[in-house]
């Protein structure tokens, strides 16, 4: 498994839209592994392709809270079938957009349809934070990110964190 390295705001690649996967095979399979070992790398509890610079419609989910067994979940192609009026708001951050939190509102639950990491067709209702991920994760897939719900002025301080961080830190490598 290959650790691979995580795209970061402003870069446009993110603002891709993914395409779909379609068939699963080893090659996606093997994609799913090493975004896997990537998001635990970071760490986080979500990561779509395009993340990784690879513009197709794959998810890698874990939901384990610290004491827990990891849970590692994979979808392709994922499609919210339905979804309810209740909302759920939460405090959301991201891998490309790093150390920046801000709440963001979306359907409590939604009903799911996936291929699984065996290329199985699921279809199920999630809720709580599976809901809240899969909707962050699945807005990479169309070129959206969880800072384009926010005000442009609450983005674009994310946006310049994120520029500031990444010069201070090229900055302490050539020191
Ligand atoms: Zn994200």
């Amino acid at each position: 498994m290959t650790i691979q390295k995580i795209l970061t705001v402003p870069n446009p690649v993110l603002k891709q839209v993914s395409r779909p996967v379609k068939t699963m095979d080893d090659q996606i399979r093997k994609l799913m592994d090493d975004m896997l070992e990537t998001m635990y790398d970071a760490p986080g509890i979500g990561l779509a392709a395009i993340q990784v610079g690879i513009p197709l419609r794959v998810i890698v989910m874990d939901l384990a809270g610290p004491d827990e067994d990891p849970a590692p979940m994979c979808f392709a192609d994922p499609e919210v079938l339905e979804d309810v009026e209740e909302m759920r708001l939460w405090e959301e951050g991201c891998l490309s957009v790093p150390d920046f939190y801000e709440d963001v509102e979306r359907p409590e639950r939604v009903k799911l349809k996936y291929m699984d990491y065996h290329g199985k067709e699921v279809v199920k209702w999630v809720d709580g934070l599976f809901a809240t991920c899969i909707q962050h994760e699945m807005d990479h897939l169309n070129g959206v990110l969880f800072i384009d719900h926010l005000s442009r002025l609450k983005r674009q301080r994310a946006v310049r964190k994120v520029q500031k961080a990444e010069r201070d830190r090229a900055i302490e490598a050539a020191e």
